[in-house]
């Protein structure tokens, strides 16, 4: 047998014949019947034949070698015989002696007992295994890496061939996906409970690549240089804004990126693909089925996690050369769908058709980020680390998440379909119970009435007052509007959006938040002026910080706060607050806007009433100052648990790591209440923990009156709180608090059993 010489000459003389047999006038059987004799000939191969999808089977559509009688005849299910192994896992199979392999199904009518050798690779459209090419060869030996790479090629051209004939209904192949691959579950950690179903969609889409053979190298050669260049600038544009993502890997991430886009060597396998005559799409999709090939041969997760960047950096690039740019948003939703992402900010999860948006699914992600608050205001159910999610689930795959349970299924049988409908039937009562409650007054067991506000910072967010019956808006993110611009917003149309939040209000109180920005809601249009990345953006230039320094900024939110208020009540608050004179400067800031109003005898609010967050550790022992000063305060707890515990809020590492509802958060707070209360000034809790009940049971206990929730919250708490004794709690709170149970929250569950509270 004659070994190919090298991989490009051999790939090219198979795609210079090939291209002649595409361009022929033949019809596709045709085709297909002079594919096989190039292949055999060029491989030196006795037999090579294709298999074709059709009606659920794997039908042998050509053969050189094997039985004519065979063709059309032989048929084989998916995971049946090697062929449908080969199509069931979308993986290659090569080896010396056939029968050995467990998966051997042998076919006397295509009188193939005479070959021992066999490879196959599978013959993959959007992502799915629509037919099989093979090769036999009567001497038991496995084939060349290079042959098998010229099939793996070969079968790119063919996929193509097969779509242009309409060979395969790929409406059929997407609906067997579930019995190529089968079903399979991930867990992962919810961020936002609830229940969806959809099918995926890439937020970064997959291109599929249309055009194989290459009419003029050249041009395919110039085409991938251009890409190159563009992505290269990309990924360096993105390090140096380190804005890249929310994750707090992000840093490792753009680094592995750095070093994957400047890799000679990647670049130079795609040249050489080219070479061979493919067109610059297949030639990188090409190099990128061997790497997957090399990558899958070494066990190392590390390795596979890398693998993902590359992955992603290569779509980068098939979607810089094919023109396909823009996220799955700018393109639109056609269907229920569930959004797979590494991690998404924010801002672009806004940008999504929210009627079909049901759930989204992270590799990374964490409770706090601001992508799950937001996924949580618009009620969509959220699942963060779920590890290896990009490698198992295709674009298309139909999925069921359960992120009650910490679960996705991928391409669920029907079976499971069935049961989970049932689940969401049930979970749809519960939601209808909980609306139920819209109109019951949050009075505890004892008589104590609760205030139940909730979070919100988008206009669309304002139903949810009548809808869940809250009191008011106990904090409203004013930088919503910010991230979702492309420019920054004037003062127009912030008086504008403020204006309607409050008129959606009607009676029900409104706190605003001066914006926040900076952290992980980064501006591309506000940037440091020396353009520094910062190592802690948490605890960098963000919120009150950035609004003093550019104080131009806030004194048109406070113009536009105020004006959009005039004759009613403006309640405003101040983020991160770190000493009290922050607060003095922002309040300045707004008595100046004051004072500019009355002297033009302009329309101006009844009454203003300013507040302060208390989010930054060190200003907890400045309250004896501050208090004074405030109408209200507010505690951030999703800021203020990542300071006191040291652990950054968007680090997927440190997700679970520290419970919020440990002794030592709960002894801070304790104390800023007392001191609260000290003061004759009201403390509310608006972080992400009072709308969990176990957690606003705690706070109740240390003297928490007023909870800023999140809208799909305002049930659940409302019902806690009318079974909640708060002698009781209190009680049992100051008890822990002095002598540490071992587990707080375990002790606080047992507790709520004792007493036939539900908390989970
Ligand atoms: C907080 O930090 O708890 C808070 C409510 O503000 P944000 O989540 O917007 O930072
Ligand atoms: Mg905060």
């Amino acid at each position: 047998m004659t070994v190919p010489l090298s991989a490009v000459a051999s790939a090219r003389q198979i795609l210079t014949r090939l291209h002649d047999v595409m361009a022929s006038r033949a019809n596709a059987q045709a085709k297909l019947n002079n594919v096989v004799d190039v292949i055999g000939e060029s491989l030196d191969s006795e037999v090579c034949s294709i298999y074709l999808l059709r009606e659920g089977m794997l039908e042998l559509f050509a053969t050189r070698g094997l039985a004519q009688e065979a063709v059309h005849v032989t048929r084989m299910a998916i995971g049946e015989g090697l062929v449908g192994t080969i199509a069931q896992h979308i993986e290659m199979l090569n080896l010396a002696e056939a029968t050995a392999h467990p998966d051997f199904s042998y076919r006397p009518e295509t009188g193939e007992d005479k070959f021992h050798s066999f490879a196959g690779v599978p013959i993959v459209r959007r992502e799915r295994a629509v037919g099989v090419l093979c090769v036999q060869h009567a001497d038991p030996r496995r084939y060349e890496e290079v042959e098998i790479e010229a099939l793996q090629t070969v079968a790119m051209v063919l996929s193509e061939l097969i779509a242009n004939a309409e060979l395969v209904d790929e409406v059929e192949a997407m609906s067997l996906s579930a019995a190529q691959t089968g079903s399979e579950q991930l867990s992962g950690l919810t961020l936002v409970k609830g229940l969806a179903s959809g099918v995926a969609v890439y937020h970064q889409p997959r291109i599929t690549i249309e055009h194989v053979m290459a009419e003029d190298t050249e041009a395919e050669r110039q085409r991938v240089y251009l890409a190159f260049d563009k992505m290269r600038e990309q990924i360096d544009r993105m390090a140096s804004q380190a804005e890249f993502g929310v994750g707090g890997e992000h840093e490792e991430v753009l680094a592995t990126y750095r070093m994957f886009a400047y890799d000679e060597g990647w670049a130079r396998r795609i040249n050489e693909a080219i070479d061979s005559g493919l067109t610059a799409e297949a030639a990188i999709e090409r190099v990128q089925q061997r790497t997957r090939m090399r990558m899958r041969q070494i066990d190392d997760p590390l390795l596979a996690d890398r693998m993902h960047d590359l992955e992603d950096l290569a779509n980068r690039l098939l979607r810089m050369v094919s023109g396909q740019l823009g996220t799955a948003a700018t393109m639109g939703l056609r269907q229920d769908a569930i959004l797979v992402a590494r991690n998404l900010g924010p801002a672009e999860l806004l940008e999504y058709d929210k009627r079909r948006l049901k759930g989204v699914i992270l590799e990374e992600g964490s409770l706090t980020a601001h992508v799950v608050i937001v996924a949580r205001a618009m009620g969509i159910p959220v699942l963060g680390r779920i590890r290896g999610l990009r490698g198992r689930v295709r674009e298309g795959d139909p999925l069921l998440l359960d992120a009650d349970q910490g679960l996705v299924f991928i391409r669920p049988a029907q079976g499971m379909v069935e049961a989970f409908e049932g689940r969401f039937a049930k979970s749809r009562e519960r939601q209808a119970a909980y609306a139920g409650l819209r109109d019951v007054v949050p009075t505890t067991a004892d008589g104590t009435r609760i205030t139940v506000n909730i979070n919100a910072g988008l206009r669309d967010d304002m139903p949810n007052l009548a809808l869940t019956g809250a009191d008011g808006v106990g904090l409203f993110r004013t930088e919503f509007q910010f991230l979702v611009s492309a420019t920054l917003p004037n003062r127009e149309r912030q008086t504008r959006l403020y204006r309607d939040v409050l008129d959606a209000a009607g009676d029900k109180p409104v706190v605003f938040r001066t914006v926040d920005i900076g952290g992980d809601k980064v501006l591309p249009y506000l940037r440091h002026d020396d353009g520094v990345n910062e190592e802690n953006p948490a605890m960098g230039w963000r919120a009150l910080r950035v609004a003093l320094e550019r104080d131009g900024l806030l004194k048109v939110q406070a113009r536009a706060l105020l004006e959009a208020a005039a004759g009613r009540t403006l309640q405003v608050m101040f983020p991160m607050v770190s000493e009290p004179w922050e607060f003095d400067a922002a309040k300045a800031v707004f008595e100046g806007q004051l004072a500019f109003l009355q002297a033009r005898k302009k329309a101006r609010p009844e009454v203003v009433r300013y507040g302060a967050m208390l989010e930054v550790p060190a200003l907890a022992e400045m309250l004896d100052v501050l208090l004074p000063r405030l109408s209200f305060l507010s505690i951030g707890t999703n800021d203020l648990t990542q300071f006191l515990f040291a652990a950054d809020r968007a680090n997927p590492k440190l997700a679970e790591r520290y419970d919020w509802l440990g002794v030592g958060i709960m002894r801070f707070l304790k104390r800023i209440v007392d001191a609260g209360t000290a003061h004759g000034v009201e403390v509310a809790v608006c972080g992400e923990m009072g709308g969990r009940r176990a957690e606003a049971l705690a706070l109740m206990g240390i003297g928490i009156r007023r909870l800023s929730i999140t809208p799909a919250a305002v049930g659940p708490i409302k019902e806690l709180v009318r079974q909640v004794h708060l002698p009781d709690i209190e009680g049992a709170m100051a008890g822990w608090l002095a002598n540490p149970p071992a587990n707080l929250r375990a002790a606080l569950a047992q507790w709520a059993a004792d007493r036939e509270i539900a908390i989970d």
